[in-house]
């Protein structure tokens, strides 16, 4: 029997282990499980080199409870340690592994889940760890390590016969949730779910039919319950599997929701290593809930599902797995996004994801269109948060119009230059975002042979500033900010049926009846086709309230609601009637303001009531 200590410095590292990781204890499992992974790996790599002749058979890796001992046993049949290596790794590499990685991130709360503490990681939850030993070299001893969570260890000779390493954890007290079968089943689920070894826990009912026909007798057998699936799809070649693989996968990772569109599957060996499958849901408006679901991977073991540092912002929006050991794990937030690799990394699944979008645009524009609702979400926030990406979507990037067309940007703007070119020329494209609502401007809109696109996704409003700015060519123009004719601001002026006098006079009235500074008053000849007075908001003035509204300004209303009275000088009732009108001009000048107000969805309240009364009023008069 041997006695010694594992380092001076030692004197404070569990307790520091213990408290300062106790909201991540849980890892504990992961990490030891890691490591019988790779003892196991290692073997049998030694086995492909010829270096180790032994058998292969069983490999698999078991966790046993014992909860009248309070044991918890991690027992692999990997490489196991001799005498000198359990003093080497466990002594000094483990521990000084352990203490550096202390030393770094003490102060660095949140980035405990990757990886870094190993062996060590143990004492967060035992008061006393065992690691009981045989090594696949050919006349070693077993011996077996032990130590109470001081620094302190014990090496004994240990009576083990398999090749391998037993960890065994004397759980603490305040860790007894770890001797619940339930509570390591969760844990294994979580981490252990895709490893490459088969992980034991438990047992299970197996049928088992034997002889033929009349002969034939069915029985049950207890079984070892192998809690993972070794051979994930995300490792698979592509050309292997179908879709209803990937689909099942799918619905495997998020049990009970909607099927996803389509996916990609990622695969590349150089400049780093990256495998995973990324599929797209059905995003429409419903951004937040989507977020965060893509599960890292290291070799297999979970790592966290917060990729928020390894892919770029838009593509969180993503569903999947995303398996890579180059991308380090074990550093803070920071560093990750310094990080040259990780930036290649997301450097390369932008671009992929592009391609793959793009290839299913060329491959079937219909199906795609079909598909915009919920790719166009995800589409647009790319573009306007990766320009790496805008570069790339601007070929598959759709507009769609109120007739349920759909345009690349390119050819929407072939299809309205020739009539909606403005002064400045710049292309207008016209749009609405609440089609009932903007009923009147619309057809108004197509009566003067104007195209009105549909733009009423949350992010539209994003997405349209961020054309403007990026192409310079265009700019989009909501169908009520203006009256149609000056939508499109082009040189083409009704010629006025009043004299100038009328106009003023016209305008005077108004002005008088509408009584309110917020709404300004114009006298302009339309179209006798047109409204007699039409309200229209200026563009860059809702855009202006829009943004003071997302930004969280909302109450504070600096301007009122500022509208324009357009009064249509040369529309009938205007030119003809009200002029005329004597003593009921204001009341005529007052219900055609409350019936463009009502038009616009602006009438409410005593305003409506009001309207409502007069309106029977003149009814019952005739
Ligand atoms: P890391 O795994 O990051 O090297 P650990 O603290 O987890 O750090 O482990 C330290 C060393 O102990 C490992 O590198 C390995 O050599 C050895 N070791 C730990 N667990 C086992 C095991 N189950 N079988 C064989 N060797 C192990």
């Amino acid at each position: 029997m041997e006695k010694g200590q594992i380092s001076v410095q030692a004197e404070n590292i569990f307790p520091i282990i213990k408290k300062f990781l106790y909201s991540e204890q849980e890892i504990f499992l992961r990490e030891l499980i890691s490591n019988a992974v790779d003892a196991t790996t290692k073997l049998k790599t030694l086995a492909n080199k010829g270096l180790y002749k032994g058998s292969l058979d069983d490999l698999s890796i078991e966790i046993l409870l014992d909860k009248e001992a309070k044991t918890l046993t991690i027992r692999d049949k990997g490489i196991g340690m001799t005498e000198e290596e359990v003093k080497k790794y466990l002594n000094q590499v483990a521990f000084s592994s352990a203490q550096e990685f202390l030393d770094k991130y003490k102060d660095e709360a949140g980035i405990i889940g990757h990886f870094g503490l190993g062996f060590y990681s143990a004492f967060m939850v035992a008061n006393k760890v065992e690691a009981n030993t045989l090594s696949y070299q050919e006349g070693s001893s077993p011996v077996i390590w032990s130590c109470e969570g001081d620094p302190s260890y014990t090496l004994n000779a240990s009576e083990k016969t398999e090749r391998g390493t037993d960890i065994i954890l004397h759980i603490a007290d305040d860790a007894t949730e770890y001797l619940e079968e339930s509570r390591i089943e969760g844990l294994l689920n979580t981490y252990c779910k895709f490893l490459p070894i088969p992980i034991k826990f438990g047992t299970t009912t197996e049928t088992i039919e034997t002889g033929e026909g009349e002969e034939k007798e069915t029985t049950t057998k207890e079984v070892d319950r192998i809690i993972n699936n070794t051979h994930p799809i995300w490792k698979k070649k592509p050309s292997d599997l179908t879709d209803e693989d990937y689909k099942s996968f799918y619905t495997e990772l998020y049990p009970f929701s909607t099927p996803p569109m389509f996916w990609i599957h990622l695969k590349i060996d150089d400049p780093f290593n990256l495998t995973g499958i990324l599929y797209f849901p059905r995003i429409k408006n419903s951004f937040e809930v989507q977020k965060n679901k893509i599960q890292l991977y290291s070799n297999q073991v979970y790592v966290t599902d917060n990729v928020k540092d390894i892919v770029p912002e838009f593509l969180t929006l993503l569903h999947g797995v995303i398996d890579s050991p180059d991308i380090p794990l074990n550093v803070s937030r920071s560093y990750l996004q310094g990080d040259a690799n990780v930036r290649k990394i997301t450097g390369y699944i932008t671009r992929k994801v592009a391609d793959s979008i793009n290839d299913l645009f060329k491959k079937d524009r219909e199906q795609f269109q079909k598909q915009w609702e919920d790719l166009g979400a995800f589409v647009k926030y790319g573009m306007i948060s990766e320009t790496k990406f805008y570069d790339k979507a601007l070929k598959f990037a759709l507009l769609q119009n109120i007739g349920d067309e759909f345009f690349t940007i390119e050819e929407y703007k072939e299809k309205v230059k020739a009539t909606q070119t403005d002064k400045h020329d710049k292309i207008v494209l016209l749009y609405t975002n609440d089609k009932e609502g903007h009923h009147n401007y619309i057809e108004a809109c197509k009566e003067m042979g104007y195209d009105v696109l549909l733009m009423d996704n949350v992010l539209d409003n994003h997405f349209m500033q961020h054309l403007e700015y990026q192409m310079g060519d265009l700019t989009f123009v909501r169908v009520d900010s203006d009256t149609v004719d000056n939508l499109v601001q082009k040189d083409k002026e009704e010629a006025s049926v009043l004299s100038e006098e009328e106009t003023t006079q016209i305008k005077d009235l108004f002005t008088k009846v509408i009584n309110n500074t917020n709404h300004q008053v114009s006298t302009r000849p339309l179209g006798a086709g047109q409204a007699p007075v039409v309200i229209v908001r200026p563009e860059f003035m809702r855009r202006w309230k829009e943004m003071q509204q997302l930004q969280g300004a909302g109450g504070n209303d600096l301007f009122g609601d500022q509208l324009n009275v357009v009064v249509n000088a040369n529309h009938p009732l205007i030119a003809q009637q009200l002029l005329q009108d004597g003593d009921k001009q204001e009341t005529l000048a007052t219900y055609l303001y409350q019936l463009a107000l009502l038009n616009q969805n602006l009438l409410r309240g005593e305003q409506l009531a009001a309207f409502v009364r007069q309106s029977l009023d003149l009814v019952g008069r005739n």
